[in-house]
């Protein structure tokens, strides 16, 4: 049976855009951020969605997602995410086989938004209209100036939360921590290790980060641990909230993460975890489990989504993102008190491709 309205073409392209310096976390250094953009057509409409991701993620896309996806209803996402989650059998789920199927089912999500003319948040049926942000860069690769004065200026905007990397140099970061308190205030201190601690290790800096008001450690051992932040999340001081979750591709991940009891709040990705799709089932798999979710970096994504998911408590204003973002697309929201809200005024996500702007990030 041809459907009324079948999706028509599915384009994909990659940008490598330059970081404004070099950034670095616990346990990766990176210069540049690539992300691959997918724009998939409709009747008269065309829907933007992306990821990021290395450039074989655009392959993967262009080689056999694109002829899984052509032809079918243009309305019903379910089925092609089914379709591509099919086609991609024997290449592996995690890692680019799923971002590249969120690059699509985002795509497909803004298309049908903006055939039925709705905000993607509408769509998916709001149960916020904002969603509070934290700001979050604090790089390793940033002197006590730097990133003093990044997060300041988050506060300053009137962000309650502020997150900063630690883990790269343990006998270091106890001091940075306290510099970055004595920049923010009162406000809310987050750290996030990537896995670069030891379980012993990260249990000692818990309790010298508390010292300082830090409220939330990201990753304090490897998220491959799930015994490990078990131990963190049972022995780190009152108020302290482990969360870890971004690395995650496919349900049975999130499922094993919070049968584990590893975590106080779990974090997503829809650029990983298999798009708009993938990320409401996390919410509803959160919901299931009584754990808070909070979405992992691409803001202007994110935005619509975690205004339609239950269990979401904030959204990571991820200084690199936000600033792609702003260089690579039209529309991308800003945050108005701490929270952000999506732009209702514009169908779908509300972003558009600065096509003749990124053409020399073409990679
Ligand atoms: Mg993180």
């Amino acid at each position: 049976m041809v459907p009324d309205l079948p999706v028509r073409d599915v384009r994909v392209a990659a940008y490598r855009v330059p970081t404004a310096s070099p950034e670095s976390d616990g346990t990766l250094e990176w210069c540049a951020t690539t992300v691959v953009v997918v724009h998939a057509t409709a009747g008269g409409a065309t829907g933007l969605g992306y990821t990021y991701a290395d450039v074989a993620t655009a392959r993967l896309v262009h080689d056999t997602l694109r002829e899984v996806v052509v032809g079918r209803d243009a309305l019903a996402v379910g089925a092609s995410f089914d379709a591509m989650v099919h086609a991609i059998r024997n290449l592996g789920r995690p890692g680019i086989a799923s971002m590249a199927i969120a690059a699509v089912d985002n795509a497909l999500w803004d298309l049908k938004a903006r055939v039925l003319d709705l905000p993607l948040c509408t769509l998916l049926g709001c149960v916020r209209d904002s969603v509070p942000v934290y700001g979050s860069g604090g790089f390793t690769s940033y002197d006590e100036a730097a990133l003093a004065a990044q997060l300041r200026g988050w506060v300053a905007d009137g962000i309650r939360d502020v997150k900063m990397k630690v883990g790269r140099d343990a006998a270091a970061d106890a001091a940075r921590v306290h510099a970055a308190r004595t920049a923010i205030g009162a406000a809310g201190l987050f750290v996030d290790a990537n896995g670069g601690y030891a379980r012993k290790q990260a249990l000692a800096l818990a309790e010298r980060f508390a010292s300082d008001g830090v409220t939330w450690f990201e990753e304090p051992v490897s998220s491959d641990d799930l015994a490990g932040l078990a131990l963190l999340r049972d022995r780190a001081p009152p108020g302290m909230e482990v969360a870890a979750g971004e690395y995650g591709y496919d349900l049975g991940y999130f499922r094993a993460m919070l049968e584990a009891g590893a975590v106080d709040v779990l974090q997503a990705d829809a650029t990983r975890c298999a798009g708009i799709t993938g990320f409401m089932r996390v919410a509803a798999l959160c919901e299931a489990f009584h754990v808070p979710l909070s979405s992992h970096c691409a803001p202007a994504l994110h935005v619509h989504a975690c205004c339609a998911a239950t269990p979401v408590r904030h959204l990571e204003y991820f200084f690199d993102h936000v600033r792609l973002e702003g260089m690579v697309f039209d529309g991308p929201p800003s945050p108005q008190d701490g929270l952000l809200a999506p732009d209702r005024s514009r169908p779908g996500l509300g972003l558009e491709l600065r096509s003749a702007d990124v053409r020399r990030f073409a990679a």
